[in-house]
């Protein structure tokens, strides 16, 4: 008999416990592309590509160490993860099933109720990718009245001796150098290094292009430019050129953003850490050994480290804690559909235009794209939160649900009332205008509220105050911003309101001609 070890597709990490006591005779490893699994979300082309590829690759490793491997392909044309287990539970004497512990809470479920009908169940094993130890962020939480990701992010660095001083102080004196990371570019726009890692594709992306072509040719995006990592070997190159070229000005520069560049100085490792070709530890090692070294300024090190030690632990930690609630949240009563446009870009909001082509283009935005333009978009449009969370994650290629589901339905829609954050995070047009070059390619003016010129960020800004003035005047990050809106006249608060009404009938199809 056999023990089956199922490998998800976003567990390519060869230091997992799965691996431990691998046996060649008695364990079958194996993994399956569904189609079903990427289009009930519909996952975009490059997300789908990217994780078929590593997939792919991973598989050639496991059965090139002579493991026994069961790989069910796009073309197998298997409806769903259950019916290729069914097929595999046929084919062999399976008498155990083994899995490390998935970072989605509803294949958790599938897979349980699934193997149940087979009187068997999924010995579930610790995900060790992870910086935190299992069972580490609950009893933090629970020690606390409610949690902020600062106070996390300090734990952890100080009891993992992360930028700490023999004194046990951070170094540099402060635990934070966000004030330092908000510049935006001068006219000439940014000075980037010419040596983006490039990454040639071999037979099996080819392949794999070929087989989404075929077999997912209405999946949303386009393939035209495909290069993420597939590989670790990939993945180390791209840590490689980041710290080299880019992590000197990553911290300066982290909220900018600036037409056709849609990557920056940001690091692009994500997708890679999340399919977990690379460890947590190893990149900020990485990070902090450059500083060390003179490479790297202190606010570009802490500011990078505190995205991967800090938040994305952080935010990890409260998808388990909340797991059961997440997808219920819509604390501000949301229920507009997701307006066309994030499906195509075509609307004539440039910064909107620019970040989501990009997505389409590759399967990515970054933090400031995603949280201020198309999440504030989607927050001061009043998306339904379920259906701006299937958008992001199918959209992005480090979308999985332990992240994005946090990341979108709290952070970025203030779905859960305030858990992920203390406040929503809204802005008017003048923040875009401050932090990019969008708005001077713009038919709108980002300072307006009113009129047919008037930039719809700022318009529908006014107007989310004005709605939810009641609760966000007591939030005391937030009362002044109600008392601004107070403060305009009330001929003013009129036009706003009209606007307002004006675009929700019609910036979805784009015609803003039509008030003229
Ligand atoms: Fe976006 Fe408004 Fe600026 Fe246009 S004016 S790019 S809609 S923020």
């Amino acid at each position: 008999s056999l023990t089956l070890n199922l490998i998800l597709g976003d567990q390519l990490n060869w230091d997992s416990l799965i691996w431990k006591d691998a046996d060649k005779q008695h364990d079958l490893f194996w993994m399956a592309e569904v189609k079903h699994e990427s289009s009930q979300t519909p996952s975009s082309k490059q997300r789908t590509t990217l994780f078929l590829s590593a997939m792919r690759h991973f598989a050639e490793d496991i059965k090139s160490k002579g493991y026994r491997l069961s790989y069910t392909t796009l073309a197998d044309e298997q409806a769903s993860f259950e019916s290729a287990l069914e097929a595999t539970l046929k084919n062999n004497n399976v008498s155990r099933v083994r899995c490390v512990l998935a970072g989605d809470m509803t294949v958790v479920s599938r897979l349980e109720s699934f193997f149940s009908q087979y009187n068997l169940s999924i010995e579930w094993l610790a995900d060790q990718h992870f910086i935190t130890r299992q069972g580490e962020f609950q009893q933090w939480l629970d020690e606390r009245k409610q949690p902020r990701m600062e106070h996390w992010y300090r734990h952890l660095r100080k009891d993992r001796q992360i930028l700490m001083d023999d004194n046990q102080a951070p170094i540099g004196g402060q635990w934070n150098f966000d004030k330092d990371n908000r510049r935006s570019f001068d006219k000439k726009g940014p000075q980037l290094p010419s040596s983006n890692s490039r990454f040639k594709h071999d037979a099996i992306t080819k392949h794999v292009i070929q087989d989404v072509e075929t077999f997912c040719a209405e999946l949303p995006g386009s393939l035209a430019d495909f290069n993420w990592p597939v590989t670790r070997k990939q993945a180390l190159q791209q840590l490689d050129a980041f710290i080299k070229y880019r992590l000197p000005s990553f911290g300066d520069y982290q909220d900018a953003m600036w037409t056709e560049q849609p990557f920056l100085f940001h690091a692009c490792l994500s997708s890679s850490l999340n399919l977990k070709l690379l460890n947590p530890l190893e990149v900020i090692n990485k990070a902090e050994q450059a500083y060390y070294e003179n490479n790297a300024p202190l606010n570009a090190v802490e500011g990078f480290i505190r995205q991967v030690l800090g938040w994305r632990e952080y935010i990890r930690g409260l998808y388990w804690s909340y797991r059961e609630h997440w997808l219920d949240y819509n604390a501000l009563d949301h229920q507009r559909a997701l307006p066309s446009f994030y499906w195509h870009a075509d609307t004539d909001m440039k910064c909107m235009h620019h970040s989501i082509s990009q997505v389409l283009e590759h399967g990515y935005g970054h933090h400031i794209q995603r949280l201020m333009v198309t999440g504030l978009f989607s927050l001061l449009w009043g998306i339904k939160p379920d259906a701006i969370h299937r958008w992001y994650l199918g959209m992005y290629v480090d979308a999985v649900a332990w992240v994005e589901i946090p990341n979108t339905l709290g952070m970025s829609q203030y779905a859960d009332g305030g858990i992920v954050g203390s406040k929503p995070y809204i802005a008017s047009g003048a923040y875009i205008d401050r932090m990019s070059n969008y708005c001077q390619h713009c038919a709108y003016k980002p300072k307006q509220a009113s009129g047919q010129d008037a930039c719809p960020f700022t318009t529908l800004y006014w107007h989310f105050i004005d709605q939810n003035q009641v609760w966000l005047a007591k939030n005391p990050r937030l009362g002044m911003q109600v008392r601004n809106w107070f403060n305009k006249a009330e001929t003013e608060q009129q036009h706003i309101r009209e606007r307002a009404t004006w675009l929700f009938s019609h910036l979805d199809k784009d015609n803003r001609k039509e008030q003229a």
